[in-house]
């Protein structure tokens, strides 16, 4: 394989998932997933989205000719699954544990080139700011989650882009027809906590306004997941986001509820996420 063989590569779009950028890579030449890492010596891996960046696709990306700073957002996105347990199960998985993503189907309607977004993966990211829908986890056809280890785009079952059921072959763009219910129309605050967790997973921490600290990924799941994560967002010159002190007052309530009912020993944190579940 040469670097010429892969010059027309299509580019990562802003956003895209590296599974979604892989499968429209190998659709452009005609290869599977399997053959695609065979060709760059690398094992194929279980969630490519959920995987340390190897080598492999350092050396893919160069030789695509792809801006390197095209890779940062993935890049983020993939290192803080790395770091944070509490991420990793917010890594959508089907049923047989593949992974799968849920997705915007009027967003896949009105791409130029059809595109699985990253937020798409996690389970927290549940409506579409653009179109203030909330997301599809499954075809509304035939009711299967996209299996992002199928050779979508490249197989007897391929379908013309990431915009189709690869089981059915129904367009998503035109779920409306299939889903009759209204959709959900998810509360203002619900979207400003998703946008800031997710901008939070991009830089590797979370920050409560005014201060400086930079907390861990995994302290605001174990919020997240204890239903303290409050919408009370500063935007103001923080980087990501920062949650409003709030949260503190939230969370020492919560603490109190719990030492009055005689839990003293080990309150923490984790063992209030694991009581809430
Ligand atoms: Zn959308
Ligand atoms: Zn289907």
């Amino acid at each position: 394989m040469t670097e010429q063989y892969f010059l027309v590569a299509p580019k990562i779009i802003p956003g895209e998932a590296l599974s979604s950028w892989i499968h429209r890579l190998c659709q452009s030449h005609g290869i599977s997933t399997k053959r695609l890492y065979k060709l760059l010596n690398f094992r194929k891996p279980e969630d490519v989205d959920s995987e340390e960046f190897p080598e492999a696709i350092l050396k893919l990306m160069s030789m695509t000719r792809h801006d390197i700073e095209n890779f940062q957002l993935v890049k983020a996105v993939n290192r803080s699954i790395l770091l944070t347990e509490a991420l990793r199960k917010q890594l959508r998985t089907g049923l047989d544990q593949s992974p799968t993503t849920a997705f915007c189907w009027q967003c896949l309607r009105t791409d130029a080139i059809p595109y699985y977004r990253i937020e798409w993966r996690f389970y927290f990211w549940q409506t579409c700011p653009k179109h203030l829908v909330d997301i599809l986890t499954r075809c509304p056809y035939c009711l299967k989650s996209p299996d992002l280890r199928s050779e979508l785009l490249v197989s007897n079952n391929a379908t013309p882009s990431l915009a189709f059921c690869y089981f059915c072959q129904f367009y998503f763009g035109d779920s409306i027809q299939q889903i009759q219910s209204e959709f959900a129309t998810s509360s203002v605050e619900q979207i400003k906590t998703q946008q800031s967790m997710m901008a939070s997973v991009v830089y590797g921490y979370f920050q409560i306004h005014p201060w400086a600290e930079r907390f861990p990924l995994q302290s605001m799941f174990h919020l997240y997941n204890a239903g303290l994560l409050a919408s009370d967002i500063k935007s103001d010159s923080c980087s990501p986001p920062a949650w409003g002190e709030g949260i503190f007052s939230s969370f020492l309530h919560f603490l109190d509820s719990k030492l009055e009912t005689g839990e003293r020993a080990h309150v923490q944190i984790s063992a209030m996420a694991e009581s809430k579940k």
